[in-house]
């Protein structure tokens, strides 16, 4: 299943959402705007091809490590 990962326009809250439907009724959970921005998941990155294994080690820490570490 498809989970996206967002940041909120609106509190700038990030959530992590599961999306069956249409993105469009992801709300917020803080809030509950709908106005939101898709971050980039671990999993989307990963797919672009081992020329990105170097790259994946040095950006970890900001990448999905960053905002999962809260
Ligand atoms: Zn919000």
């Amino acid at each position: 299943m498809p989970i996206y990962e967002y940041k909120c326009g609106k509190c700038g809250h990030e959530y992590e959402a599961l999306v069956m439907g249409s993105p469009d009724s992801v709300e917020c959970p803080k809030c509950g705007s709908k106005k939101k921005e898709r971050l980039m998941s671990c999993f989307s990155s990963a797919g672009k091809g081992l020329d990105s294994l170097a790259g994946a080690a040095a950006s970890s820490s900001s990448g999905c490590g960053g905002s999962g570490f809260s």
